[in-house]
Parts: C-alpha cells; sequence; structure tokens
C-alpha cells in the first residue's frame, strides 16, 4: 500500500466524459489498495476565461478580487470529480484551499505555499475517503482565497505530496511525459525515461510548459517523486529524479522556448559608470524583471547600446518608465520589439563538456538565424531570436544535438 498524490490538469478534465475517465484511473490506484489524494485543475479553457472576465471588467483591479474570481475553476472540477467518484462507490469528497487549509504568503495572483494542514485528510484517506482538493488555491493569513500563479496545480500537488509524505506524486496531462522539447513543435521530439530535477527547473523556467517552475522547485526541496504521464493512455511516463539516479548523461537534454520576452534597445547611451543602474533602478521601482542583458559600445566613441529582455506583458509599462527618464539616461532613442523568441539548450552534462555554445552558434548560423542576445548559466544557453524562426530553429538545434527519434 502507498499514499499517492494523483494530479489531472485542464485537458484531463476538460468535460464530463473525461471527468469520467479520470475517476476510473483514481478509482484503480484505490483499489490496488493505495490511499489517493487527487488535485485538479479548472477545466481546460476556463482560468483564461475568469482571466479575460476580470481584465475586461476594470483597467486596475483588486488582487484580492481577481482570485477569487479565477480559482472558481477548481471549485467546479473538485466538486464533479468527488461526485462521479461517488457514483462509482468510491469515497471521496472535495477541498477547497481554504478548507484545508493550504496556508499562502499574501502575494495575491502568484502566492507562495507556506503550509499545508493535512491531519484532517490523512485519517479520512486512511478510512478509505479519497481527497479531492482544488489546485492553484490556496488562504492568506486574513482568510483571502489566493492563487499560485498560472499552471500553480502542479504546484499543489507537489507540495501537498511533501506534506502528506506521499511516496508518488503523479501529474497527469495531455503529453505522456517530459519531451527533449515541445511535442507540439517538433515531430521528432523524443519521450525521457528520466530527468533530473535540475534540467526540470531549467526547462520549465525557459518555458516548457509542462510542469510549473514552482512545482519543480519544490520537489525538489523535499524530494518528492515526481511522475508525468498521460492521463489518456496507459503508458509508461518521465521520472524526475536526482541527478546520480541517470546512468548516461546527455550533454543536452532538452531544447525548451519562450514567447513570453520583448526585447528593448536603449540606443547611444553615454559609456560611463553607473549608466546601467540608471536603466535598471526605473524598471525595479516598477517590479519589472530583466532577463537577457547585452552592451555593446557603438560606433560613435563614448556611446554603447544596451539591449536588453522582459516579460512581454511588461513592455508598455517597461518602455513608458524608460521613456520618462530618456533625457537623464542620454538615450538618442528607445527601441523596442516584440516579435522574438528566447530558445534554450538545457543538459547538466554542459558542466563537463566544452563547444555546447558553439554548437548551437553554428547550427543558427548555418540556417541563417541571426542571435540578438545570448546569456548563458552553468547547464543552458539561451539566445534570442526573431520569432518566425522559432520552429526552424527547434528542429535544427535538435538534430545538432543528437536528440531526434528514430
Ligand atoms: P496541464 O493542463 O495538464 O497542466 P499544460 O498545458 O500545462 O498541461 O502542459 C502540457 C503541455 O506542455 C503539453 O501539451 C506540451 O505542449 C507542453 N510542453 C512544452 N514543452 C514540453 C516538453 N518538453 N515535454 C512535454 N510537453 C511540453
Ligand atoms: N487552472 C490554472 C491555470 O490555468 C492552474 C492550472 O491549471 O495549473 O493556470
Ligand atoms: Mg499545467
Amino acid at each position: 500500500m502507498a499514499r499517492i498524490v494523483m494530479k489531472f490538469g485542464g485537458t484531463s478534465v476538460g468535460n464530463l466524459e473525461r471527468i469520467r475517465h479520470v475517476a476510473k484511473r483514481v478509482q484503480s490506484e484505490v483499489e490496488r489498495g493505495n490511499e489517493v489524494a487527487v488535485v485538479v485543475s479548472a477545466m481546460s479553457g476556463v482560468t483564461n476565461q475568469l482571466v479575460d472576465y476580470v481584465n475586461d471588467s476594470a483597467n486596475l483591479f483588486d488582487l484580492r478580487e481577481y482570485d477569487v474570481v479565477v480559482s472558481s475553476g477548481e471549485q467546479v472540477t473538485a466538486g464533479l470529480l468527488a461526485v462521479v467518484l461517488q457514483d462509482r462507490g468510491v469515497m471521496a469528497r472535495s477541498w477547497l484551499g481554504w478548507q484545508l487549509p493550504l496556508r499562502t504568503d499574501d502575494s495575491h495572483g502568484s502566492a507562495r505555499i507556506k503550509q499545508i494542514e493535512v491531519a484532517e485528510i490523512t485519517r479520512r484517506m486512511a478510512e478509505g475517503q479519497v481527497a479531492v482538493v482544488a489546485g492553484f488555491q490556496g488562504v492568506d493569513s486574513q482568510g483571502r482565497i489566493t492563487t499560485l500563479g498560472r499552471g500553480g496545480s502542479d504546484t499543489s500537488a507537489v507540495a501537498l505530496a511533501a506534506a502528506l509524505q506521499a511516496q508518488r506524486c503523479d501529474i497527469y496531462t495531455d503529453v505522456d511525459g517530459v519531451y527533449t522539447t515541445d511535442p507540439r513543435s517538433v515531430a521528432k521530439a523524443r519521450k525521457l525515461d528520466k530527468i533530473t530535477y535540475e534540467e526540470m527547473l531549467e526547462m520549465a523556467s525557459q518555458g516548457a510548459r509542462v510542469l510549473q517552475t514552482r512545482a519543480v522547485e519544490a520537489a525538489m526541496n523535499h524530494r518528492v517523486r515526481v511522475q508525468v504521464l498521460s492521463s489518456f493512455e496507459e503508458l509508461p511516463g518521465t521520472l524526475v529524479v536526482d541527478e546520480d539516479e541517470i546512468m548516461e548523461q546527455q550533454v543536452v537534454s532538452g531544447i525548451a522556448y519562450s514567447r513570453d520576452e520583448a526585447k528593448i534597445t536603449l540606443v547611444k547611451v553615454p559609456d560611463r559608470p553607473g549608466v546601467a543602474a540608471g536603466i535598471f533602478g526605473p524598471l525595479a521601482e516598477a517590479s519589472i524583471n530583466v532577463d537577457m542583458i547585452v552592451q555593446n559600445v557603438s560606433a560613435e566613441g563614448g556611446k554603447t547600446d544596451l539591449t536588453f529582455t522582459v516579460p512581454k506583458a511588461d513592455l508598455a509599462a517597461a518602455v513608458r518608465a524608460l521613456e520618462a527618464r530618456k533625457g537623464e539616461l542620454g538615450a538618442a532613442e528607445i527601441v523596442s520589439d516584440s516579435n522574438v523568441v528566447k530558445v534554450s539548450v538545457i543538459g547538466v552534462g554542459m558542466r563537463s563538456h566544452a563547444g555546447v555554445a558553439l554548437s548551437m552558434f553554428q547550427a543558427l548560423a548555418g540556417k541563417g538565424i541571426n542571435i540578438q542576445v545570448i546569456s548563458t548559466s552553468e547547464i543552458k544557453v539561451s539566445v534570442l531570436i526573431a520569432e518566425e524562426y522559432t520552429e526552424l530553429a527547434l528542429r535544427s538545434l535538435h538534430t545538432a544535438y543528437g536528440l531526434d527519434a528514430d
């Protein structure tokens, strides 16, 4: 007998027929003698719709009320799954974030989990009752509903698995595992049997949607055994594991991409100490994260061009903040471009192998793709390129690093 957490994403609970299918899978785990907690997302498309409602209702809104609205999709699926399980003769009840409670800080819209009280569900699970928990939501110290950021049900599931000291946290989704790159963009993407926590963390933070970054972080910190698998087919999935569980490490394990960034260039700013601080200060004040940065001295002496990326959603605010200081910064021009994509190659093998970045630059050059900005970390190389080359870049890099499926 094991204690397990099963998480089902939006497509997996997309309609009643699928919820019935989920109930069947949950029932089989119960019949194997396991204690089961299930975490559900909202039906696919529902959260987007709820976010749109809030955005369309006012220009500026109270994030506490945003959370009240956007958390509601999960309430529906938790209740429905409990009903369908009961209908199949499986003991089950739904739990909303505030009922457990799953306590978070008060950063509404992207709250962090502080603690989950599991005594009551543990007791009931031991008696054979399935706990159906609404993902994505919690409660702050004031008793107000919070949400955990888009894709946050993954984090609910991993955190619940940690709190329950579960043997497994199975993330059921619409693909049958973690692939070398998004299988919807590259037909030759290959399913990985295992991936390290570190690589999964980079893949997620560089744009692979399959797991939320915070979920991987939580799994890594609490050593939760996470498996990503298909909710539609009974196939082995991908295990997220420690590095020493992987025998032969590829140099590059995966490629991720993100269309969520936009590029800003400050043209001909004076090349003197304090300029970068002068530029990034106002952005930090506006809570805008800067990701990639490149500075190049321009032909004209004493001047430099400074290029960097910000989240696409923050582009207008970033440009506004900089335009307000344009004179002070001495910039000739502020140019922005949102038709860009960041492509990243990831692999722990990079630590011990030289030439990974070079292969990337050569592969892109071979296709005539211009690199606009580069950034690297210990296990990742990222480049910013024009968005229209996304698929071509992914395909050529996938082949260049020997990742193509047979
Ligand atoms: P869920 O609703 O189940 O949480 P998501 O849409 O959040 O599902 O995540 C699954 C999607 O992640 C897949 O449909 C796939 O297109 C995308 N994806 C991106 N990169 C990868 C990857 N490397 N491996 C698998 N899926 C990926
Ligand atoms: N329903 C939420 C979202 O769409 C949370 C999740 O699905 O993980 O972001
Ligand atoms: Mg998801």
